[in-house]
């Protein structure tokens, strides 16, 4: 697979490179019109102005290049626990060849498990995870109250430059002082909707971090919780779940955030409440691993899927009007592709594709993989259910199908049932 990336390599990818042209974008542009709109060099309180406005942008600056260098913290390959017999409790990474760890996962794009993973940032081209949720956290804190800061000194500029001619005909000539050009206000108006895109999409990506970080649930954990919320919800059997990590705020803050800006622990053992132990999530994830297993069915495409949301021409109205109302992406197939599926609707499966050989041996080269997400939706109408699974698959993730299911359009239901009344612990 492909190396990792390390060091400053990270940058060299759209997302650091745009996200670091905005942050210059907003800063230069500011800096220009605040030298016309209320000069530094006038009086202290417009020195202290442009200073205030310097440090939140640098301060925005420097925890973005932190979060994307620190990284998030990848656990080492071949990871073990240190009594041989927990691996018992815990899900093995064949990417990584080792164990994952309590709250590891592993990332796709990274090509590496990680520590306390939250999500996949494009922007910072690394995750967000135990090593660098502070300093991304705060790179979104300043880059709001910088490009606040900027989009308020725009907007008063830019009124107070398309105003000029006003302002010089009605004797205040004292407030003519923004003088724009065709491109300094084409610069302003960029500035503005950059800074004032920043504010609105920021803000909720940092609100979110937040309750990430009050309640100490990763946006991944979050999803493991409302699976084990749901298993007790059907099943009266199981004991209810508690969630191993919350500590209450003040403590899951002061994971995060501290003095020294530094991270806490070593990204493996984290302190658990009473009654729980290292392994109560792990364990809960393996048994909703096995539940997912036990309803996994391997079908095989007929004829060609589009992986268009409303496929009215290739599918027919009755697939359209029966689509599933989720955000979750749609694949394409080609005939006798092998999907591995979890979910069941009467017109509609979600599931996996299966690699063939030839993608497997060209690993991560682009220019071999085919187009579009391997896991999503498709119609029940392209595929037919196999009752084997073919050989490529036999050695891991899918144990043998037992039951035949010669009839996929009209069992789906019920194999979804029998997954979920499965008994794993
Ligand atoms: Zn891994
Ligand atoms: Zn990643």
């Amino acid at each position: 697979m492909s190396a990792e990336i390390s060091g400053f390599r990270r940058f060299l990818h759209w997302g650091p490179i745009t996200a670091l042209s905005i942050i210059k974008c907003v800063t230069l542009t500011t800096l220009y019109m605040n030298s016309m709109w209320w000069p530094p060099n006038e009086s202290f309180a417009a020195f202290a102005h442009q200073a205030l406005f310097l440090l939140l942008s640098t301060l925005a600056t420097f925890n973005y290049i932190m979060a994307t260098l620190t990284g998030p913290g990848l656990l080492p390959k071949q990871w073990q626990p240190k009594d041989p017999k927990d691996t018992e409790w815990l899900q093995y990474c064949k990417e990584c060849e080792g164990y994952k760890a309590p709250r590891s996962h592993h990332c796709r794009k990274c090509n590496r498990c990680v520590k306390k993973m939250d999500h996949h940032c494009p922007w910072i081209n690394h995750c967000v995870g135990w090593a660098n949720h502070a300093y991304f956290t705060y790179f979104l804190l300043f880059s709001i109250l910088g490009s606040l800061h900027g989009s308020i000194v725009l907007s008063c500029s830019f009124y107070r430059g398309i105003h000029r001619y006003y302002y010089l005909t009605h004797g205040q000539a004292h407030l003519a002082s923004v003088q724009f050009t065709v491109a300094s206000i084409v610069m302003c108006i960029l500035g503005m909707g950059l800074a004032i895109g920043v504010v609105i999409g920021l803000s909720m990506l940092l609100y979110i971090q937040l309750k990430t970080i009050v309640t100490n649930q990763t946006g991944i954990e979050i999803w493991i919780v409302e699976k084990a919320i749901y298993r007790r919800y059907k099943s009266e059997n199981y004991e209810p779940f508690v969630y191993p990590y919350d500590l209450g705020w003040r403590l899951n803050l002061r994971q995060v955030f501290n003095e020294e800006c530094q991270k806490r622990g070593d990204g493996i053992e984290w302190p658990v409440v009473q009654g729980c132990d290292q392994y109560t999530l792990t364990r809960e994830q393996l048994a909703q691993k096995e539940e997912k297993r036990a309803r996994t069915r391997v079908y095989k495409c007929i004829s060609p899927v589009t992986g268009r949301w409303l496929p009215i021409f290739s599918q027919g109205w009755r697939v359209c009007v029966n689509a599933p109302c989720t955000d979750e992406p749609r694949i394409r197939l080609r005939p006798d592709d092998i999907i591995k599926v979890t979910r069941f609707r009467r017109h509609w499966l979600f599931g996996e594709r299966v690699l063939s050989e030839q993608e497997h041996a060209a690993g991560s080269e682009k220019k071999s993989q085919r187009k579009g997400p391997i896991r999503g939706w498709f119609p029940r109408r392209s595929v037919v259910a196999l009752t084997e699974v073919p050989d490529s698959e036999s050695s891991d993730d899918i144990k043998p199908v037992k039951s035949t299911t010669s009839n996929g359009h009209t069992h789906g239901k019920q194999q979804q049932r029998n997954g979920h009344t499965k008994k794993c612990m």
